[in-house]
C-alpha cells in the first residue's frame, strides 16, 4: 500500500496492490511415511503413464486412441464415433467416482496422483538432485549469476527438457503409433499435428510443473474450488490438532510435555517448510493444502526427537476434532450408510456400463438406400430394390459377416459375395445387394423388411452373433 501525495487538501490516496507476485516455494524434502507412498504413486502412475502405449496387442497398440481414425483401442475393445455414448457414460461414472472418493477421503487424488502433483514433484526433485535441499537453493537464487550458478542451472533446465520433452512424446503417443513417432521424431519426419501435440503437453508440463506450481491448484483447478461443497464433518482431511498444540512455543528438547505449560508444537516450522504450496497447516483448512501430507511426516519426526506422540497434525475427521468420536472410530464413520450407497450405486453402474461395452455388437451397419432407382423390374420379372450397406467392424478381429433378408413372401437377396463379406479388424467395407420378390407381394408402397447379419470372426466361425436391422422396400 502506498500513500500519493495531494496538493488540495484532501484526504491522501491510496493505492492498494491487488495483484501480488507470486513468491518462488523452495519446500524442503519431506522423509516419511506419506512420502514414500506418494513416490511409490507417482512411480505406479507413471510407469503406467509412459509404460502403456509401448504395449502391444497382437499387432497393434494395446492403447491407442486414434483420433484422426475415430477409433479408440483399448484391448481388445475397438470403439467408434457412435460409441461415444460408451465414452461419456464411462467419464460421467469417473467424475461422480471422484466425488465419491473425495467425500469420504478428501483431497487424496490431489495429493497422491494428480497429474498436477506428480509433475510438481518430479520437478521438485529434480531441484533437489542438482541445486540441494531448501536452504541451498534459496541461497543460490540470491546469489549473483557466475559460471557456477549458471552450470548449476543449465544442468537443472537440461533435465526438466528431458523429461519435459519425453513427457510431451509420451502423451502424443497415446494417440499416434509411439512406436513409429519416436523414431519418426528423430529422423525429422514426424507429422507436424502429432509433434505439434508433442511440444505442446511437453511445454505446459515445464510450465505447471516447474514454473506454476501451486498456482495451478490455486487458480486453474476447478475441483479444488468445488471439493469443499463435498466435504462432510466426517471426511478426512489432514489437520493440525489445535487442542493438543497450542498454546505453541520453543523449549529444550529435554522438557517434558508434563513440565511445560506449552502445547505440544514447539513452533519449529518444519510444517511450513516442507509445505509445496506454502501454508500453514496450524492455521486450519486451508483450499491451498492439496493434501500431500508432507506437513504429516515432518511434525511426526519432531515429535518423534521429542518424545512426544505422534499425531499432532494427522489424517482425522472434523468431527474428531469436535470430541463426537475417537479416531480409533474413524473407519467406521468412513463406511457410513450414505458413502456405501452411492459407492454401491456407482460400482453397479460401471459394471453394467463395462458389460454393456464388452457385449455390444462389435458389428455396425448403416442401410442406405439406392437413390437412383428406387424400385425396377429386373429380367426375372421381379421387382427389386437396391441398398448399399456400410459394414463396419467394432472389433480388432477380422470378421466375416453374411446376410439374410425377410419381411414378406418369397423375399430373395442377391449381390453379397458367396462366402460372406470379409470385414478386416476396426475396418469397413461397403456392399450393394439386391432385394427382389414377385410384384404381388410387394404392392405400391413401402413395406418394413428387416436385414440380418450373421458374423464371427475369421478364425473362429462358430462364434456366430447375429445382428438385425430394419429397411423399408418400396412397391411399385
Ligand atoms: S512441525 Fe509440528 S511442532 Fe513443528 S511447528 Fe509444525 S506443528 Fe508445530
Ligand atoms: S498443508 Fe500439509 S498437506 Fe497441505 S499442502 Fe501443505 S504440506 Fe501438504
Amino acid at each position: 500500500m502506498a500513500e500519493q501525495p495531494n496538493s488540495n487538501n484532501l484526504p491522501k490516496e491510496q493505492v492498494i496492490q491487488l495483484y501480488k507476485k507470486a513468491e518462488r516455494i523452495h519446500p524442503k524434502k519431506a522423509t516419511g511415511k506419506y512420502a514414500n507412498l506418494r513416490i511409490l504413486m507417482i512411480l505406479v502412475t507413471q510407469l503406467f503413464f509412459y509404460g502403456m502405449p509401448w504395449l502391444m496387442w497382437d499387432d497393434r497398440q494395446a492403447v491407442w486412441f486414434d483420433l484422426a481414425g475415430r477409433h479408440f483401442y483399448i484391448f481388445g475393445l475397438v470403439l467408434m464415433a457412435n460409441d461415444l455414448l460408451l465414452l461419456t457414460g464411462l467419464l460421467v461414472i469417473s467424475a461422480f467416482g471422484l466425488f465419491w472418493w473425495t467425500t469420504i477421503a478428501g483431497r487424496l487424488w490431489c495429493g497422491y496422483a494428480c497429474p498436477q502433483t506428480v509433475y510438481t514433484e518430479i520437478m521438485l526433485w529434480i531441484d533437489h538432485l542438482v541445486e540441494g535441499d531448501r536452504n541451498k537453493r534459496m541461497k543460490l537464487d540470491k546469489e549473483p549469476w557466475n559460471a557456477r550458478k549458471i552450470r548449476i542451472k543449465l544442468t537443472k533446465y537440461l533435465l526438466i527438457f528431458v523429461v519435459a520433452a519425453w513427457t510431451g512424446i509420451t502423451f502424443a503417443g497415446w494417440f499416434v503409433p509411439i512406436r513409429e513417432f519416436v523414431p519418426a521424431i528423430f529422423h525429422g519426419t514426424a507429422g507436424a499435428g502429432s509433434f505439434g501435440v508433442a511440444a505442446f503437453y511437453g511445454f505446459v508440463t515445464w510450465l505447471f510443473g516447474h514454473i506454476m506450481r501451486g498456482q495451478v491448484c490455486f487458480y486453474m483447478c476447478p475441483y479444488a474450488r468445488f471439493q469443499s461443497a463435498m466435504f462432510d464433518h466426517d471426511t478426512l482431511v489432514i489437520s493440525y490438532d489445535t487442542e493438543r498444540g497450542e498454546p505453541r512455543g520453543a523449549r529444550k528438547k529435554n522438557v517434558s510435555r508434563e513440565e511445560t505449560p506449552l502445547g505440544d508444537c514447539i513452533n519449529c516450522t518444519m510444517c511450513v517448510q516442507v509445505c509445496p504450496t506454502g501454508i500453514d497447516i496450524r492455521d486450519g483448512l486451508q483450499y491451498q493444502c492439496i493434501g500431500c501430507a508432507a506437513c504429516i511426516d515432518a511434525c511426526n519426526e519432531v515429535m518423534d526427537k521429542m518424545n512426544y506422540p505422534r499425531g499432532l497434525i494427522r489424517y482425522t475427521t472434523e468431527a474428531v476434532l469436535n470430541k463426537e468420536y475417537t479416531d480409533a472410530q474413524i473407519k467406521k464413520r468412513l463406511l457410513r450408510p450414505k458413502v456405501v450407497w452411492y459407492g454401491g450405486l456407482l460400482m453397479l453402474a460401471l459394471i453394467g456400463l463395462l458389460t454393456f461395452g464388452f457385449t455390444r455388437d462389435t458389428l455396425n451397419v448403416d442401410i442406405m438406400k439406392d437413390r437412383a432407382a428406387m424400385a425396377r423390374t429386373n429380367q426375372d420379372g421381379l421387382l427389386e430394390n437396391t441398398y448399399r450397406l456400410r459394414l463396419t467392424n467394432a472389433s480388432e478381429k477380422t470378421q466375416m459377416v453374411k446376410l439374410e433378408v425377410s419381411g414378406f413372401k418369397d423375399i430373395r437377396l442377391t449381390g453379397q459375395p458367396e462366402n460372406g463379406v470379409r470385414v478386416k479388424g476396426g475396418g469397413s467395407e461397403m456392399v450393394i445387394v439386391q432385394v427382389a420378390t414377385q410384384p404381388e407381394y410387394a404392392r405400391k408402397g413401402s413395406h418394413p423388411i428387416v436385414f440380418t447379419f450373421h458374423y464371427a470372426p475369421e478364425n473362429e466361425p462358430n462364434r456366430v452373433r447375429d445382428l438385425r436391422e430394419k429397411a423399408s422396400f418400396i412397391g411399385e
